[in-house]
């Protein structure tokens, strides 16, 4: 049997536990040994019992839970090679020589410079004594599927990530009921949602929910914002408007590159035309919670082709990220993506906000 370890790593998103569900099963089903590997890269760095045997009823009742069952980390010591050494020696102990992967382009980084440098832990554990020659010689190709898990929609290649949908749900009922209180005492609300540097959670709720303005990150608004948003108020509050809504993205920023944050916009608005302002910032309630029906069909639908994936790979392929297109499951290499979403940050980086919206494309 090929042994196939599947883990989340990075932030969590609704979904998540889907596509591990789906991966276990598909595994199984097609006599594949699979592995849970607990806490991301934490648990492949520490081994012992975060890498368990998965069963398929070990996933049973996970499809409607929010975040990831297997758990999730940050792990600084695999972004160096001793970490990565002890992660190589765990995989090949337990028998492993296939990876899915569901994370964020961070954590997809580290499991393109994994499977670069896998030849060469091998050599190195071999050298120490630490794996036999027959161990060295059965485990010398690593294969893996990178799957996208993150509410922000935020990575080049996929129309949607898993977890988006499932966050724009609970945005917009967030929206909905500022809504209904901003109308009681007419008030005008802006609502700080996430998404880091992509404004897709912004733009989608503020036209779902009937946004008066909008800030995002990729089209930093004109130098004289101030007067422009509080004309659009104003000119709704004569249309007979009782409350207006604001959305404002976390990464929002003006065309000089800094930040623009809720409290600046109330003071504008409080300042210049006296509406009674609330900020309400959404925060980690976007991140939580059940998934939605798209969220659990697309971790189903990606789980279950990562592995196929994984199965018809030729021995060394370049690492494949699973990604919806239109509706079309398609694998794409997983660093030209990485490569493209880490130049839209730059172009960020660089104001050059046109070229971000290109680079970005559909997704
Ligand atoms: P995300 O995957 O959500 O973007 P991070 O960027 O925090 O989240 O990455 C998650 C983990 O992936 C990190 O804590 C680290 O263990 C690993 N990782 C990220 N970037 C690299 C890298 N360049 N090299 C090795 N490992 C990395």
């Amino acid at each position: 049997g090929r042994g196939i370890a599947v883990f989340t790593s990075g932030g969590d998103s609704q979904g998540m536990n889907a596509a591990v569900r789906s991966c276990v099963r598909m595994a199984i089903y097609l006599g594949c040994k699979v592995y849970f590997i607990r806490e991301g890269y934490q648990g492949m760095v520490d081994g012992g019992d975060n890498i368990v045997e998965a069963q398929w009823a070990s996933v049973s009742g996970i499809i409607h839970k929010g975040g990831t069952v297997i758990g999730s980390a940050r792990c600084m010591e695999f972004k160096e090679r001793p970490g990565r050494l002890k992660a190589a020696k765990n995989l090949i102990k337990n028998g492993i020589s296939n990876l899915v992967i569901i994370g964020g382009d961070g954590s997809l980084t580290g499991a393109n410079l994994f499977r670069q440098e896998w030849s060469s832990l091998l050599d190195e554990l071999s050298s120490k004594g630490e794996i036999t020659a027959d161990q060295k010689m059965k485990f010398n190709h690593l294969n893996i599927v990178g799957l996208v898990g993150s509410i922000d929609n935020d990575f080049c290649g996929t129309d949607m990530t898993i977890g988006t949908d499932s966050a724009l749900h609970r945005i917009v009922e967030a929206v909905d009921a500022t809504t209904s209180t901003a109308f009681s005492h007419q008030r005008v609300f802006i609502i700080e949602v996430m998404g880091r540097h992509c404004g897709y959670l912004a733009l989608i709720s503020a036209i779902c929910c009937e946004a008066d303005y909008m800030f995002v990150p990729e089209e930093p608004p004109p130098d004289n914002w101030p007067e422009l948003l509080c004309a659009t108020l104003i000119q709704a509050r004569n249309a007979g408007q009782r409350q207006n809504t604001i959305i404002l993205s976390e990464g929002a920023i003006d065309r000089q590159g800094n930040p623009i944050t809720g409290e600046m916009v109330k003071k504008v608005i409080v300042d210049a035309v006296e509406l009674d302002t609330r900020v309400t910032v959404l925060g980690h309630i976007q991140r939580g919670g059940n998934p939605s029906a798209f969220d659990r069909i697309l971790g189903c639908r990606m789980g279950a082709e990562a592995v196929i994936a994984l199965m018809e790979a030729k021995p060394d392929a370049d690492p494949v990220v699973v990604s919806l297109e239109g509706n079309q499951a398609v694998m794409l290499p997983l660093m030209k993506c990485v490569e493209k979403t880490k130049a839209v940050g730059q172009a960020m980086a660089d104001k050059n906000w046109q070229m971000a919206i290109d680079l970005r494309g559909k997704s």
